[in-house]
This record gives structure tokens, C-alpha cells and sequence, in this order.
């Protein structure tokens, strides 16, 4: 307990919520698998960082999760990861199923970037990604979600689109990323959000990340997320 409280102060992380378990120290207290162990390792990582050492046992349990750190915290692996654990532990995709996580991003950059990341960590895992964004031609972005994808990382215009479409669906949809939501919430981007999750009909599992912690994610963390843990870094 002690060891904990020191970890904590010393990385500057303050936590709320009820039953919150303690950080993970080391990868191999995390209990990841060997598919995901091997690309851990691949990378050169040493060590979670805090942001990741506290939430993982958070979102492994199923828990909700509002993680609030700066850029470069590693938050990317806070939820992919448990993402990649969460998709394993569900039946197959069979023809036609959706996603089974989504992960909303703000921006085209963003959303390549955490589609590569998850595309890099759930190869052994034989999980398949897509990246759906605007302002680019949607057939390529099409023939991927037709393939059947586990994962899809999206940014919400042309996600919806999609969906109003029928060209994808989220009846498979039980884990739900917000990244960057203070960032998604400045772009206007709450409407289309709401509407989205709106059309999730399986119990979901929903985390949310954010660099900075305003009024508006606040009350989105308490519209949408249920008995989370609340993870702050830093200030
Ligand atoms: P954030 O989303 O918080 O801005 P990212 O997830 O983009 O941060 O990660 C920032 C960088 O840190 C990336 O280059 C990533 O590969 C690296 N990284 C992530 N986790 C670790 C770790 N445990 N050890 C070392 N580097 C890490
Ligand atoms: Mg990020």
C-alpha cells in the first residue's frame, strides 16, 4: 500500500472513483498475453508509463475509464491494449457484424496514427483495423470495413455518414475509445458524437481520454460513462 501511495506522489497521478485497483509496476504485472508481450517488447518499452500503469487494470476489469494527461503520456496503449484483450475475450466477427471497438479520434492525422498503432499490436492477435475519415474518397474506406474489422478508428463526420448509410453498423460495438475529447468537443464535434453513440445498442465498455479536464467533458464523462474511474496526471 505504501509502495502504491509512493508510485502515485511520485508520478503525480490522483485517481477517483469507488474500488479502484492499484498501478501496474511492470508489464508482466499487467498479465498481457504473449501476442501482446512479444510487440511490447519488439518496441523497446521498459516500463508503462503512469497514465498506462493505472488504467490497465481499470480497463481490463471493464471498467470505464476517464484518463486526463498531456500529449506523449502514452495514452494510445492505455486503450488499445485493453481493447485488443477486450475483442479476444468476444465471440468471432461473423459476415456483416460492425466493429467490435471504436475508437473516435478528432482529426485524420490522429486517426492514422492510433490506426497504426492498433494495426501494429493486434497483427499477432489476427485483428483487423480500419481508419475511416473525411475528405478523402470513401471506396478505399469501404473495401476495408467489408473485409469485417475488429477495430475501427474514425473520425465522426464520415463515421456517421457510414452508418446513416448502412455501409457499416454497431450492433457488434462494446468498447467505445472518445481520444482527444476536449479536442473533438472544440472541432463541434459533440452533436455527431452523441448521435453515434446513440445508435451503440450493446452494453459498452467506454473510455475516455483528454488533455485537459473543462466543464463540457465533464458533463459528456457523465452522460456517457458509467461508474468510471476518474485517472488524472500531472496538475
Ligand atoms: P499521447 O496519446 O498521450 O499523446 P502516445 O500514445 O501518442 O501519447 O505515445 C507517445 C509516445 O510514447 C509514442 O511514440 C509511443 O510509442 C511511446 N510510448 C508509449 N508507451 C510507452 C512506454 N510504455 N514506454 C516507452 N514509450 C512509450
Ligand atoms: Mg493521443
Amino acid at each position: 500500500e505504501e509502495e502504491v501511495s509512493r508510485y502515485r506522489d511520485d508520478n503525480k497521478i490522483i485517481v477517483f472513483g469507488r474500488n479502484i485497483p492499484k498501478p501496474v509496476l511492470s508489464f508482466s504485472e499487467a498479465s498481457f498475453p504473449d501476442y501482446v508481450m512479444s510487440e511490447i517488447n519488439n518496441q523497446g518499452f521498459k516500463l508503462p508509463t503512469p497514465i498506462q500503469a493505472q488504467s490497465w487494470p481499470v480497463g481490463l476489469s471493464g471498467r470505464d475509464v476517464v484518463g486526463i494527461a498531456q500529449t506523449g503520456s502514452g495514452k494510445t496503449l492505455a486503450y488499445v491494449l485493453p481493447s485488443i484483450i477486450h475483442i479476444k475475450n468476444q465471440p468471432p466477427l461473423r459476415h456483416g457484424d460492425g466493429p467490435i471497438a471504436l475508437i473516435l479520434c478528432p482529426t485524420r492525422e490522429l486517426a492514422q496514427q492510433v490506426h497504426s498503432v492498433s494495426t501494429t499490436f493486434g497483427r499477432l492477435a489476427r485483428i483487423n483495423c480500419a481508419c475511416i475519415y473525411g475528405g478523402s474518397p470513401k471506396g478505399p474506406q469501404l473495401r476495408e470495413l467489408s473485409r469485417g474489422v475488429e477495430i475501427c478508428v474514425a473520425t465522426p463526420g464520415r463515421l456517421l455518414d457510414f452508418l446513416e448509410s448502412r455501409r457499416t453498423n454497431l450492433n457488434r460495438c462494446s468498447y467505445l475509445v472518445l481520444d482527444e475529447a476536449d479536442r473533438m468537443l472544440d472541432m463541434g464535434f459533440e452533436p455527431q458524437i452523441k448521435q453515434i453513440i446513440g445508435s451503440i445498442k450493446c452494453p459498452r465498455q467506454t473510455v475516455m481520454w483528454s488533455a485537459t479536464w473543462p466543464k463540457e467533458i465533464r458533463t459528456l464523462a457523465r452522460e456517457f460513462l458509467r461508474d468510471y474511474v476518474q485517472i488524472n496526471i500531472g496538475s
